[in-house]
């Protein structure tokens, strides 16, 4: 087994870094080589702007390239709880913006000819209790009447050409929902950046950040730059230097194994549907095919805020359990992958962006972020070239946590909290 992100292993290097270091000036700073920082990078260098992109590992060592490989539409949220605590209009936008957000991924990757395997699969949330499918059927007729007619509610019987699994009682599907490969994804934005003219620095981190009436200044061990506008896009990995981020932004470990390449026989047997797969429970798992056919299964496993080969591996047997506890043929299956990252959640699990402590930012998408953070992208590089501000989540407020300064030393208690919700819900 390896401890490695299966779409690191199989995805070819990015090959357009820049090779010198970094110097003289540019007209956007961009901190994180992730979905957030290189969408930016693409918008901006598509529009003329001197760009330069600052990643302290490689482009996709974050969450970009660690994660299920999920691109659903639509809230991770219950509609119902977004309408009671947003206002029904609001919810009804955010709803629309992450459906926005797939079809941005689905142009970018037709415009940039991003070799990556997107495709419509569809999403199918499966019900772990017969009390969640009563509450998944209640959100189903508010989504189906009043925000995505292209959704079903599925019967316990109507699962049988979906998933090979006895324990779940009915899903909603959303068909709108897509999945991609997430290495080659997140290289072809890269590349595209690059190709458009956008700079970008690998093993380059931010190590200062200073502003003054002349702008910023940009420090890493390699060199420095100065930038008129910055864009700080370090989600989960947010570091000690940006504090007024750090105090706001939860890490939490999200864990992922990746099966041998499944059997076409042991395919019918366990996912028929093809499509994306989410439990309903609060400490739930998701799935889905790779495009070399394992079997992709992630879960929080443990509430963790550390992601290293120990940690992964802890989580990784949990995940295994889990794994054969749905489809028990699978019990003898060799795990190839294990590896885990870091999510970046916020208190109430919406994302926020803007502009705060001089630098444009988007972050905190709490683990449904493959596609906002592309769309984000576009909208922090619009508002830098004074082409409107569209983003969605304008106005939410964002107070710093009480007590927290970016060491999540509540998460275990949080874990009990939700593992008892679990027993009783
Ligand atoms: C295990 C896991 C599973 C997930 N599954 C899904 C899923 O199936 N569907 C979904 O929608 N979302 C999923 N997510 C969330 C999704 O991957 C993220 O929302 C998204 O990738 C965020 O992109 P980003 O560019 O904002 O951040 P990241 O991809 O995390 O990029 C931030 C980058 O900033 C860099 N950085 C940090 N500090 C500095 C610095 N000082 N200088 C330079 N660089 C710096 C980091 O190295 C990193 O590469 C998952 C996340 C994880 C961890």
């Amino acid at each position: 087994m390896q401890f490695k992100p299966y779409w690191h292993d199989t995805t070819p290097p990015f090959t357009g870094a820049e090779p010198n270091p970094p110097e003289g000036h540019y007209d956007v700073a961009v901190i994180g080589g992730g979905f957030t920082g290189l969408s930016a990078a693409l918008h901006l260098a598509k529009a003329g702007t001197r760009v330069a992109v600052f990643e302290a590992g490689h482009v996709g060592s974050g969450a970009s390239g660690r994660n299920g490989g999920h691109l659903n539409n639509g809230l991770a949220h219950s509609y119902i709880a977004a309408k009671e605590h947003l206002g029904p209009e609001r919810a009804r936008a955010l709803y629309k913006a992450f459906d926005i957000s797939v079809d941005t991924v689905e142009r970018i990757v037709r415009e940039e000819n991003i070799d990556c395997s997107f495709r419509r699969a569809g999403k199918l949330k499966l019900a772990s209790k017969p009390a969640h499918f009563d509450s998944l059927a209640r959100n189903f007729e508010a989504i189906h009447a009043e925000v995505d007619a292209d959704t079903a509610l599925l019967r316990r019987g109507d699962l049988v050409g979906e998933v090979g699994s006895n324990d779940f009682h009915g899903g909603m599907l959303s068909r709108k929902s897509a999945m991609m490969d997430m290495g080659r994804y997140v290289g072809g934005l890269a590349t595209a950046a690059a190709r458009h003219g956008a700079v970008i620095f690998e093993g380059t981190p931010v190590t200062e950040h200073k502003t003054d009436s002349g702008g910023h200044r940009i420090v890493t061990p390699r060199g420095s730059i100065t930038a008129d506008s910055v864009i700080l896009a370090t989600g989960a990995y947010t570091d000690a230097g940006f504090s007024y981020f750090r105090n706001r932004i939860i890490p939490v470990g999200s864990f992922i194994i990746a099966t041998r390449p499944l059997t076409q026989a042991e395919i019918a047997a366990t996912m028929p549907g093809n499509r994306t797969y989410v439990t309903s429970m609060n400490i739930g798992n998701y799935f889905r095919l790779a495009p070399d056919n394992r079997m992709i299964f992630g879960g929080r496993a443990r509430f963790s805020a550390t992601s290293d080969q120990r940690s992964d591996g802890k989580s990784g047997a949990i995940l295994r359990a889990n794994l054969v506890r749905l489809f028990p043929h699978l019990a003898d299956v060799e795990i190839d992958y294990c590896w885990g990252g870091l999510v970046d959640m916020t208190q109430d699990r919406y994302p926020r962006a803007g502009f705060a402590n001089g630098v444009w930012y988007s972050m905190g998408y709490s683990g449904h972020g493959a596609q906002m953070s592309t769309q984000m992208g576009i909208h922090l590089a619009d508002a830098i070239l004074g082409r409107g501000d569209r983003n969605p989540f304008a106005g939410l407020e964002w107070p710093a946590i009480p007590g927290y300064s970016g060491k999540p030393w509540f998460l275990p208690l949080v874990g009990l909290y939700y593992k008892f919700l679990d027993r009783v819900q």
